[in-house]
């Protein structure tokens, strides 16, 4: 009898405790809508000839601050943007540290890489800011600062909100990216019928549920790896990632939805440019994402691991500053404001900087979840690598191990030594847009996964 009732304990004890540890969590989040006040520069496309015209869907910045049991806490927050510079990170991380003490480590910042909302700052740069008239300028400067503040505002509304928590993960998946290099957009909608795309590609939905003592759901994180742009025309939206959230958060009412975005700089939602296909593949992504809250997820225990650090990556064939001051008579629109953007960062420096500080943060949430954030617009090859890193089945790494891109600093591609040699737009042939001077050296990949990897130990 005494035997029986030792082993019921244990039983009892072994399953519970995962679940018990899980309730151990403190969590707070937030929703601030970042629309622009007044119709300014949208972002995403060159094409573009003047202002916003309207509003198909808001736009958010949305806050998640979860702390475990030892008091160690991350900050999450998600853009409904196309992308953020490294100055306007640095603004907020600033903010931050001075109103809640707040560690860069401890914070981490990813876009929905929407093509429909507001140019911000000095992101894409020559392909915006520098090709749009002073008094336009200006109103993206006054856009820039707005959005740090209600940022900022958002964070604090998120710690305020902080209350004792459980987090679970999960994983499912949505077959809507197609890997754009390797599948002819015209031929995509035959052959996905025919279940023949061309690869590589990263499906998983990963889902983390957030939820109150009292068992109800308070946010639900989720992300997924492919462009949003599927929309290019001119009215503010939160593209497929956008109706993702409005979907989840239809689902299940009073939920805050935060999307981030993946490793999907070469995968498109194909075929695209019709608002009922980005409602269509926005829903599919919020139905995934139903099916893993309805289904068995995995109790997270109350431990917090929060890690950030930036690599000087090494770039080539750089130009001389006179060769740049040359450029600046350009007939070539993009070769011009790349060069007037990388004299004015440089300042009286002679010489360019031969490296750039690429930001790597990764979180570990509980024994199972990794979390890492990559900056940059990442190819796939990336996540299929750091998913490789894991323990497991390759099931299981593919659930557990979230890659997001667009973390942080957005400032260019991330090609693999693969996308690199093959080149491309993805491959070095996008880099004007963002300003950079010269193509990634071949030895970025392996120094980002070096990195990523000095981070799991
Ligand atoms: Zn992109």
């Amino acid at each position: 009898m005494k035997r029986t009732y030792i082993v019921i304990c244990l039983l009892t004890i072994l399953i519970i405790s995962p679940a018990a540890m899980a309730q151990n969590w403190k969590a707070g989040t937030s929703r601030v809508n970042i629309i622009p006040e007044k119709q300014i520069w949208m972002s995403g496309y060159g094409g573009r000839d003047h202002v916003a015209e309207g509003k198909l869907t808001d736009l958010w910045a949305k806050s998640l601050v979860i702390t475990d049991a030892n008091g160690n806490t991350g900050v999450l927050i998600t853009l409904d943007l196309v992308g953020i510079h490294a100055d306007t990170t640095a603004a907020i991380c600033e903010a931050l540290k001075e109103q809640h003490g707040l560690e860069r480590s401890q914070i981490a910042i990813n876009c929905s890489h929407t093509h429909t909302g507001p140019a911000v700052g000095m992101n894409l740069g020559p392909l915006h800011y520098l090709q749009i008239p002073k008094a336009e300028q200006e109103q993206l400067d006054l856009y820039e600062k707005a959005l740090i503040k209600k940022v900022v505002s958002g964070v604090s509304q998120a710690i305020e909100d902080v209350e004792p928590a459980s987090l679970n993960w999960g994983s499912g998946l949505c077959a809507v990216a197609v890997n754009r290099r390797n599948n002819s957009e015209s031929q995509v909608p035959e052959v996905r019928i025919a279940g023949k795309l061309n690869g590589p590609y990263d499906h998983d939905v990963p889902v983390l549920a957030v939820r109150r003592a009292d068992k109800s759901l308070k946010t639900i994180v989720f992300g997924y790896a492919c462009h949003a742009t599927v929309l290019s025309f001119y009215q503010w939206s939160g593209d497929y990632p956008g109706f993702a959230q409005i979907s989840v958060e239809e689902q299940f009412p009073g939920v805050n939805a935060m999307f981030w975005a993946g490793c999907g700089a070469d995968q498109n939602p194909l075929p695209r440019r019709t608002v009922e296909l980005a409602k269509s593949y926005g829903h599919r992504l919020g139905t995934a994402v139903g099916e893993v809250i309805n289904g068995t997820m995995h109790a997270v225990e109350s431990t917090l691991r929060t890690e950030y650090t930036e690599v000087d990556l090494p770039l080539q064939q750089l130009p001389t500053v006179d060769e740049l001051k040359g450029r600046l008579d350009s007939d070539q629109k993009y070769e011009k404001a790349r060069a007037k953007y990388i004299l004015d960062r440089l300042g009286n420096k002679k010489e360019l900087d031969t490296t750039y500080p690429y930001p790597i943060g990764s979180w570990r949430i509980g024994k199972d979840v990794r979390f890492v954030f990559l900056g940059g617009e990442v190819v796939v090859d990336y996540a299929i690598s750091i998913k490789s890193l894991a323990a497991g089945t390759p099931e299981d790494r593919a659930q557990m191990v979230w890659v997001a891109g667009y973390s942080n600093d957005v400032m260019a591609y991330i090609p693999s030594r693969r996308v690199l040699r093959e080149g491309g737009y993805e491959g070095g042939g996008s880099n004007a847009y963002y300003g950079m001077p010269g193509l990634w050296a071949p030895e970025l990949e392996a120094m980002i996964m070096h990195e990523v990897e000095e981070q799991w130990k």
